[in-house]
């Protein structure tokens, strides 16, 4: 097969893994600069240029758009799906789970455990939006965030309160959430590929730091998951129409609750911790799927 990888760095590990295991199984494998491809609307037949050139027919493309450049990067990819070539996470996915609040609502729908989560505008509401998520200890997050970055942890509901009002003065999108305490300063990221659980972690934030983030200086090691928590995981990557996602979950008091869902989990991590070739098994989800021209939107909202 033709596979293309919408990617800006050619030495990150999961890029470079990607590549990797496509070369072994004999297929080609092109590394695309997603912000050098253009796009040509206006000809009858929707092509892409890059570098230049038209861009050759593909079999499949493997997105990974960084969280900075979502609206390009997903432009580039609708094209691809406008030729039909065949997207390992399409589009409309991945601009769903881009948004935390959207991705919540979307999982909330199919009863998925959320932690207690709100989300107002008018900051007259802001006592009451606090009140409602159970008031203090509580997280304060940015919609769009990654990484941990734009990830806040207020003790009491006066500095939940300023901690919103700060926000709102920058003029970004917040949503406060029930602070989920028994976890310990852990989460679980468990990789779904192709509706199957591949692999679990347990991720610990740094001393002191309640973020687990592995960008924070979180560490990881293999977990084993309960069939509960499995199951979540499965359904989440369902709901939001994923084929390839990492899932993170809180063990909390009242069972497994997903925080969000990353439709271009990192590579390293996982399969350092596991020894658990998950480039190897996303490879062999395209030879089962890709079937060219047969891009659909898979999962609702
Ligand atoms: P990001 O997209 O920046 O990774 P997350 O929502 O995943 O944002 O939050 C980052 C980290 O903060 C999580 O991995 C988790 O360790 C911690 N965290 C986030 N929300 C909660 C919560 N409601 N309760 C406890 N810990 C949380
Ligand atoms: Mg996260």
């Amino acid at each position: 097969m033709k596979i293309a990888m919408l990617a800006r760095n050619h030495n990150l590990y999961s890029h470079k893994r990607l590549q990797e295991a496509a070369e072994e199984r004999g297929h080609q494998l092109d590394m695309i600069n997603t912000l050098q491809c253009y796009i040509n609307i206006a000809s009858r037949r929707p092509s892409i240029f890059y570098r230049g050139e038209k861009l050759p027919e593909y079999d499949a493309v493997i997105p990974r758009i960084g969280a900075s450049i979502t609206f390009y990067g997903l432009a580039v990819l609708r094209q691809f799906e406008m030729m039909g070539v065949f997207p390992l996470n399409e589009s409309v996915a991945i601009g769903r789970s881009r948004d935390k609040l959207r991705s919540l609502q979307v999982l909330s729908r199919e009863g998925v455990g959320l932690p207690v989560t709100t989300f107002a505008h008018d900051p007259k509401q802001t006592d009451e939006v606090i009140a409602q998520a159970g008031g203090a200890p509580l997280v304060i997050k940015l919609l769009e965030g990654t990484q941990g970055i734009g990830v806040v942890l207020a003790d009491t509901d006066r500095s939940a309160k300023s901690v919103v009002e700060a926000f709102r003065g920058a003029n970004v999108n917040i949503l406060v959430q029930e602070f989920i305490k028994e976890a310990g300063g852990s989460d679980i990221r468990v990789l779904v590929v192709g509706g199957k659980v591949m692999a679990a972690m347990k991720r610990t934030g740094a001393e002191g730091d309640f973020r687990s983030n592995l960008h924070r200086g979180g560490s990881a090691m293999q977990i084993k998951i309960s069939p509960e928590e499995r199951s979540t995981a499965i359904r989440s990557a369902k709901a939001m129409g994923l084929n390839v996602c990492g899932v993170d979950l809180l063990r909390s008091n009242h069972g497994p609750v997903v925080m969000e869902v990353n439709s271009s989990p990192g590579l390293e991590g996982i399969e350092k911790a596991t020894n658990i070739d998950i480039a190897g098994k996303i490879i062999e989800l395209i030879e089962k799927k890709a079937k060219p021209g047969k891009t659909k939107t898979i999962g609702k909202g």
